[in-house]
């Protein structure tokens, strides 16, 4: 077997270079450069059934005489093709051998994009298709063109055999193909059944090894930290809360303190909508391992919500003798080093940070709880992180971005999961609308309303092309317009992620205090901050934000009694009315992933990359169960046949470039 490219004609340096490029070093590995999709050439449209802005396979025949002209130099070649059901009208410029394929052609097939104007079909230069069958089209590979790519593919093809991955046994219990046999029919499709099953071959490996990745990072056979959690030590801490704990909290909070008794590592999930009151659970963990004599540490994604958690920390934990510390980027040097010392000597028994806590000069005397919070905000990767930390510490990740189950697998296939699904009582949901353009003026009159009742707005700028700078130019476009509006007798703010962390403090310091009654930002604020006296959040450009993210923002409104309003900058949409028609965070979840999948296998297949794993919504579910199934199944076995999947999985990380458990 060749090992290298000397044997695929047509590769010099500068292209094996572009190969390597884009990671593939050898025939094999370019066996395994699959088609991101297929055009099917087969599935021939009749004319009459056209759709504007749709991609068809036309069977047609020339109707009268093609024409040729020359416009502004160009060739300029025409001609109306026909089939039984219909006439179309075809142009092509610059391709003046056209003229004579159209004469001299009786019947042909022939692929473009149909435009509808004015009641005229239309297809701009529409391609000849001779070959009548499923196309592989592949991710163009800068300097290599289309079609050397797919001519060295089939070089490869007659050269290489690739080795399986999987045991027979599972593949005849799952009825899954060959690896060989299924490349063949993916780099060369003949009929679509066959290629249907090939790619079910592929899916079902993409995610079965991902899914046994996810477990390898679970300590399953690990002895965790046993914490002996004392009963009276938890109902002093939820006998000093403002509240009583919800039914729903009582029962996560249960479960937790049941996992932290066992001598088997807590890895579990708290799923819950916003303002269900995860952080209140999260604290009463904490304190009955702190007064178990442990140490615990909470990360938050933003530097605003760990400074948050830590202010509540102070009057929730500190007032009842747990030493709480802060440890975020921007902290003083000189504080930093004591707080760091502080820990590893086991003084501090509660730290909330940011990322800031998984930095390797952070040492634990005895950490015994790691929670991250908002953990969709985080990769899979940073949150356990935070759990290599200590001696296979109890690990809990809290989300407040409700998750359907299929999701829920793939991001924490390795979790149990605790559901918080019942909100304080009392809560008034918010109302949702939304607002055009032309009712700005009516809705900054609304707010000066609210304000002169002492409530407060947010106004939330979308982020824009994903850059932080134009970002923090949009927001800060706003804030000056409406200064020179009727709202500009308000005392306005202004946040985004750029400013300096003093000054951002500063500025949402005045805003929790109640001294400014609007805060612009950009998404800063999106996640999880508590401002009770908030009764209104604007969304600019709401059309650009995913509905459970909108979801997540109106959640930091009506976090006290009042009546709470969420105002979508945005003209009506079947997607955002959604919006105004539910408040559960689950349903929007699942809406939201429905729009976005699944798509058309056979066209612009809409995917949702999650995690770098491409996932179809909906169709992918149950393959998603089943293989979670299995990779639970695999890391607890020690067969021949587990081991070899294991080593599969090892190798198809790498190919994924560590981007899967990087970032999501
Ligand atoms: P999230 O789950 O979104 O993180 P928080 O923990 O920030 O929610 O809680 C939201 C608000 O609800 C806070 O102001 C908190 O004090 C309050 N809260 C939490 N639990 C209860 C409860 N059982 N009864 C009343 N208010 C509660
Ligand atoms: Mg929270």
């Amino acid at each position: 077997m060749p090992a290298g490219f000397e044997s695929i004609k047509g590769l010099g340096p500068r292209r094996i270079q572009a190969l390597e490029k884009a990671g593939i070093h050898s025939p094999e590995e370019l066996l395994l450069y699959l088609p991101v999709k297929y055009v099917d050439y087969t599935n021939v449209k009749p004319i009459a059934d056209c759709v504007s802005g749709e991609d068809a396979v036309l069977r047609v025949s020339v109707y009268g005489k093609p024409s040729q002209a020359h416009v502004n130099g160009k060739t300029l070649t025409r001609a109306v093709l026909c089939d039984e059901t219909g006439k179309i009208h075809a142009t092509w410029f610059r391709q003046p051998w056209m003229y004579k394929q159209l004469v001299d052609s009786e019947e042909f097939t022939v692929y473009g994009r149909v435009e509808n104007k004015n009641g005229v079909l239309r297809l701009s230069a529409p391609r000849v298709v001779t070959e009548l069958r499923f196309t592989p089209k592949y991710k163009p590979i800068d300097a290599v063109p289309a079609k050397l790519l797919s001519d060295i593919i089939k070089q490869s093809l007659a050269r290489c055999v690739l080795p399986e991955t999987l045991p027979a046994k599972l593949r005849n219990e799952y009825g899954l193909m060959d690896r060989n046999e299924a490349v063949r029919i993916l780099h060369d499709p003949i009929d679509r059944p066959s290629l249907e099953k090939a790619l079910y071959r592929f899916r079902f490996e993409d995610m079965l090894c991902f899914m046994v990745c996810a477990f390898a990072m679970k300590p399953v056979n690990r002895d965790g930290i046993r914490v002996d959690v004392c009963e009276k030590d938890v109902s002093d801490f939820t006998g000093n809360l403002p509240f009583p704990l919800t039914g729903a909290q009582r029962r996560v909070l249960g479960e937790i303190l049941t996992d932290l008794r066992s001598t088997k590592p807590m890895a579990r999930l708290v799923q819950g909508d916003v303002g269900c009151g995860k952080t209140a659970v999260a604290f009463a963990a904490i304190y009955a391992c702190a007064k178990a004599g442990f140490q615990c540490a909470m990360m938050a994604p933003t530097e605003i919500l760990a400074e948050q958690h830590f202010e509540s920390a102070q009057s929730l934990l500190e007032k009842l003798g747990v030493k709480c510390a802060l440890l975020t980027g921007s902290i003083s040097q000189k504080k930093h080093r004591e707080v760091l010392d502080a820990i590893e000597r086991g003084e501090i028994q509660a730290v909330f940070g940011t990322h800031a806590l998984v930095s390797p000069s952070v040492k634990f005397k005895n950490l015994a709880l790691a929670i991250t919070d908002e953990q969709h905000r985080f990769g899979v990767r940073q949150r356990t992180r935070l759990g290599e930390k200590g001696e296979n510490p109890n690990v809990l990740v809290m989300s407040a971005t409700p998750i359907p189950r299929t999701m829920a697998l793939i991001l924490y296939g390795d979790l149990d999961i605790s559901v918080i699904d019942e909100l304080p009582p009392g809560r008034i949901p918010v109302k949702t609308r939304l607002v055009p353009e032309n009712k700005r003026g009516d809705m900054y009159r609304f707010i000066i309303q609210q304000a002169s009742l002492g409530r407060q707005a947010y106004f939330v700028c979308p982020l824009v092309e994903d850059s932080e700078t134009v970002e923090a130019e949009s927001a800060t476009h706003l804030y000056e317009s409406m200064k020179q509006s009727e709202l500009g007798k308000l005392k306005l703010g202004l946040i985004y992620g750029k400013q300096k962390a003093e000054e951002k403090q500063q500025v949402l310091d005045a805003y929790y205090r109640g001294e400014t009654d609007v805060l612009v930002s950009t998404t800063v604020i999106e996640v999880g901050v508590n401002v009770p006296n908030a009764t209104v959040m604007v969304v600019e450009n709401a059309e650009r934000f995913g509905l459970s993210q909108l979801h997540q923002l109106r959640g930091r409104v009506g976090r006290g009694n009042g009546e709470a309003w969420c105002f979508l900058m945005a003209n009506a949409t079947q997607k955002l009315k959604i919006l105004t028609e539910t408040n559960d965070g689950f349903k929007i979840a699942e809406k939201d992933m429905e729009l976005r999948g699944p798509g058309d296998l056979f066209g612009t297949r809409q995917t949702g990359a999650i995690a770098g794993l491409d996932v179809r919504f909906g169709e992918d579910s149950n393959l998603l169960a089943l293989t979670n199934n299995l990779a639970r199944k695999i890391a607890e076995s020690g067969d021949e046949d587990s081991a070899m999947i294991r080593l599969s999985a090892q190798a198809w990380l790498k190919t994924k470039n560590d981007v899967i458990f990087a970032a999501n």
